[in-house]
C-alpha cells in the first residue's frame, strides 16, 4: 500500500519521463511545487520500496513495478475524468481537480467495474489514452495543428495544455475532441492560422497551434 503523497510522486515521475529518460531531483520538485530537500527525502523512500532507482546526482527512473503503479493511477485518473464529463456532464475544464483525489482511491474491482460501466473507453475527455488493467494503451500518434501545411486537414484528438483556461478557449471557439478542422491560411507575419471547422473560418494564434493536437 502506498500512500497519496507517493502515489503523485510515482505519476510526476513517469509524466517527465516521457520527455526525459533520467528526471531530476529539480524537476520533480517544479512538478510537485516542493523544495528539492522534501523531494529527496521522498525519492529514499521509494527507492526502499524499489518502486524506482535512485542514484544521487544521477536521476530517477521508475522501476518495472513503479511503472506499473504509476500506470494504475493514471488508468484511475483518465477513467474518473471519462466518468465525470460523459455520465455526470461535468465539462472538460472542470474534471482534473476532482480525479486528482479520485485516482487515489486504490479498489481495483471499483474501478474494473467503472470501466466496464462505461464500456472500456480508450481515451480519456482531453484524447489522452487510458491503460487497461494491465497498464497496457496504444500510443496515438498526434502532431500539434502548428506543424500542419496550408490545406491540410485533421480530427482533433487532444491537447498539449491541459489548463482550464486553455480548455475553456477552446470550447467557446467549438475546437472540441472529434471536430475535423483544416488549415485554410497561414499568416506569415505571426505564423497565426486560420481553420476551416465546419462551415465558420477560425482565426487561431501561433500558441494555440502549439498546444491543440490532432490525428490526420
Ligand atoms: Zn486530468
Amino acid at each position: 500500500m502506498n500512500t497519496l503523497a507517493e502515489e503523485n510522486y510515482l505519476k510526476a515521475i513517469y509524466h517527465l519521463s516521457l520527455n526525459d529518460l533520467n528526471v531530476s531531483t529539480n524537476q520533480i520538485a517544479a512538478a510537485l511545487c516542493t523544495k528539492a530537500a522534501s523531494v529527496t527525502d521522498m525519492l529514499k523512500k521509494l527507492a526502499d520500496k524499489e518502486l524506482i532507482n535512485y542514484e544521487r546526482y544521477q536521476g530517477v527512473t521508475l522501476t518495472a513495478v513503479g511503472e506499473k503503479i504509476a500506470l494504475q493511477i493514471i488508468r484511475r485518473h483518465r477513467l474518473w475524468e471519462y466518468f465525470l464529463v460523459e455520465k455526470l456532464n461535468f465539462k472538460w475544464d472542470e474534471v482534473h481537480e476532482m480525479a486528482e483525489e479520485l485516482e487515489h482511491i486504490s479498489s481495483v474491482e471499483l474501478v474494473d467495474r467503472l470501466d466496464k460501466f462505461m464500456d472500456y473507453p480508450k481515451h480519456d475527455p482531453h484524447g489522452d489514452p487510458i491503460p487497461d488493467r494491465d497498464g497496457n494503451f496504444k500510443k496515438h500518434e498526434l502532431i500539434p495543428v502548428a506543424s500542419l501545411k496550408l490545406n491540410e486537414a485533421g480530427i482533433i484528438s487532444g491537447v498539449r495544455d491541459h489548463s482550464p483556461g486553455f480548455l475553456q478557449y477552446l470550447d467557446k471557439q467549438q475546437l472540441i475532441i472529434g471536430k475535423k478542422i483544416k488549415i485554410t491560411d497561414i499568416i506569415a507575419y505571426d505564423n497565426s492560422m486560420i481553420l476551416q471547422v465546419e462551415t465558420i473560418a477560425i482565426h487561431i494564434s501561433r500558441d494555440v497551434a502549439k498546444n491543440l493536437l490532432v490525428a490526420i
